[in-house]
């Protein structure tokens, strides 16, 4: 070995140490810090962020309170909205209205099912089941974080300066924490609309899973994600459930899908009242809840009577508790904005899942960028979180699953000359036997016109929505043309090998209908 190559591995070595050790003083806890990491809200996107930070050697406290809902004083144990007011009961009870129409289809499959047209849904043991589960999660969520070392602490969270955090406890008992690093992750909290009654009568996603006595005939006001979602579990389960839709159905998605999977959600029989806002709530001599109503094209009022009328109107980011001025964190309305490092503009201070402005508010999106985040922080990584081309589903009866642009984003980014659009309808095989509706089973491609026709969006209206969507999701991220998408060959029979027989674009003017069950 040259004296050349021992002295430049020497310096190399000696370089990766000193920078190792500038790294550690700029990461781990100054000596008068108590923590590494303070986190407020143990979530999807704090709790991913503290374990990771805590792989990472640093040492880290979570803050995680829960303040009951207004009216019916609901709460929950650790693990934010999704754990236990949000994706897990959703599908729960989304799954739990699948299979009663399963009930019937079997018959159809040749099931002897005895008394099939007495079955009818048991609410409280549904809720005690979805219930159930949620606790276990909680309980497996605080021996985790008890085995990897994260402080759990059962505190309401506030700052008194940008290091540090006052932890109010439920007796009132306050702790001060310091931190070098301090990352924000609080959520949202379902929104009441300003009106009469609002509070006093009506509930939220926040009640709905845990409601002791069944909703009965329920208004549901709001045709976003929880508005679909939760009509048409209700409405699976056998409880009467209208929409109430201020302006479109689900703002930000494509709206040729929004409308067909609002079309196969009225073809179940729930119906939507279009163009229309709720006046008051006020409770009737029986107990009921009389909701007064405008349309807001024609000033027509109406009214109707419910038992439960569920508030769906979207989420407001839990700014107002943190007293961020104290630390001098800026806020955009209530929520904050922060850089493509999730820094906010105090640089110790960082941001990540439903509380950022301007990002998808999925549970995936604060759990990878929470990750990312704390190994940014702890290990010198330097990988960014990609917000493009993150697929959702809308678990509505007919679910429906995107990733990437809309056809009308991708028409206003590009100019409708430049975008071809590939679509169909198709029959689920499985559909046949128990004559099931296919005539909102559809998926559409929307991509680039010229050279291989990079994809751009993919929509898909269908049974497990999800499920399809997720690897495709993978191909786009991965570049995925249309050449590609068809000359992959399919999985027969599935409803996923849709997207590898888009013939039709929409430019052709051909009928997007399939002409036989299987061709
Ligand atoms: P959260 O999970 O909301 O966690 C924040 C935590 O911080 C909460 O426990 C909160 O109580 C606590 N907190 C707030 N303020 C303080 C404070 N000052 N001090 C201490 N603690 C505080 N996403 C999907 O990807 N798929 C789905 O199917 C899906 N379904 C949903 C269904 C419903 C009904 C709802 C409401 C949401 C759904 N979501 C779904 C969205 C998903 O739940 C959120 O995107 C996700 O939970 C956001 O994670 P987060 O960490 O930002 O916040
Ligand atoms: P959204 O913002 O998606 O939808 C709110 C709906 O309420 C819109 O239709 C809106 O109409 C309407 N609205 C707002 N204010 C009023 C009012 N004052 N009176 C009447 N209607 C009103 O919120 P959601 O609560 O449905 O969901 C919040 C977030 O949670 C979603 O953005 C999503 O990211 C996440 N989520 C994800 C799910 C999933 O992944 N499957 C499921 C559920 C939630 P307008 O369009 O006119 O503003």
């Amino acid at each position: 070995m040259s004296i050349l190559t021992i002295w430049s591995r020497r310096s190399t070595l000696t370089l990766i140490r000193n920078s190792v050790e500038s790294y550690s003083r700029r990461c781990f806890a100054h000596k008068n810090y108590d923590y590494d990491l303070v986190v407020i809200g143990g979530g999807s996107g704090g709790l991913a962020c503290a374990k990771d930070a805590v792989a990472n050697g640093a040492k880290v406290a979570v803050l995680d309170y829960v303040v009951p809902t207004p009216t019916l004083g609901t709460k929950w144990g650790i693990g934010g909205t999704c754990v236990n007011v949000g994706c897990i009961p959703k599908k729960l009870m989304h799954q739990a209205a699948l299979l009663g129409e399963g009930i019937h289809e079997a018959v159809a499959y040749g099931w002897k099912v005895e008394g099939v047209e007495k079955v009818k849904p048991d609410w409280s043991k549904l809720v005690q089941s979805v219930q159930n589960h949620i606790k276990s999660v909680n309980w497996v969520t605080r021996v985790d974080l008890r085995d990897k070392k994260v402080e759990y602490i059962n505190a309401l969270g506030s700052f008194k300066d940008a290091n540090t955090v006052i932890a109010r406890m439920k007796n009132g008992t306050e702790r001060e924490l310091t931190a070098k690093n301090i990352v924000i992750a609080v959520g949202g909290r379902p929104r009441y609309p300003d009106i009469p009654g609002a509070v006093e009568y009506g509930i939220t996603s926040d009640d709905i899973f845990s409601l002791s006595h069944a909703p009965g005939k329920t208004l549901v006001v709001g045709a976003g994600y929880i508005g679909l979602e939760c009509a048409g579990f209700l409405k699976g389960l056998g409880y009467e459930a209208t929409v109430m839709v201020r302006s479109i159905i689900l703002r930000g998605f494509d709206q040729q899908m929004a409308n067909i999977v609002a079309d196969a959600m009225v073809e179940r029989n729930i119906p939507f009242l279009r163009n229309t806002v709720p006046k008051s709530v006020e409770k009737t001599e029986d107990g009921r809840l009389l909701v007064k109503y405008v349309n807001t094209e024609t000033n027509e009022e109406g009214s109707d009577v419910y038992d439960t009328v569920l508030w769906a109107i979207g989420r407001k980011g839990l700014v107002d508790d943190l007293k961020l001025n104290n630390a001098g964190v800026v806020t955009k309305g209530d929520k904050i904005p922060v850089n493509e490092k999730e820094e906010t503009n105090v640089p110790n201070i960082y941001a990540v899942g439903d509380i950022i402005h301007g990002k998808p508010e999925l549970t995936p999106v604060a759990i990878h960028a929470g990750r990312l985040l704390s190994r940014r922080i702890f290990s010198g990584a330097t990988q960014l979180m990609d917000y493009d081309n993150v697929a959702t589903t809308v678990f509505s009866p007919l679910e429906y699953s995107s990733v990437g642009l809309s056809e009308e984003n991708a028409i206003a980014k590009y100019g409708e000359d430049n975008i071809e659009v590939y679509h169909g309808y198709y029959k689920p095989t499985e559909y046949f036997v128990p004559q099931k509706s296919v005539r909102y089973c559809y998926v559409k491609a929307v991509a680039e016109r010229s050279g291989d026709q990079k994809v751009l969006g993919l929509h898909y209206i269908g049974p497990v929505a999800g499920e399809v969507m997720q690897g495709f999701a993978a191909a786009v991220k991965s570049g995925l043309t249309i050449k590609i998408l068809l000359n992959t060959v399919g999985i027969h029979p599935t409803t996923a090998e849709e997207f590898t027989r888009l013939a039709i674009t929409k430019r052709s003017g051909l009928d997007p209908t399939p002409a036989s069950c299987c061709s």
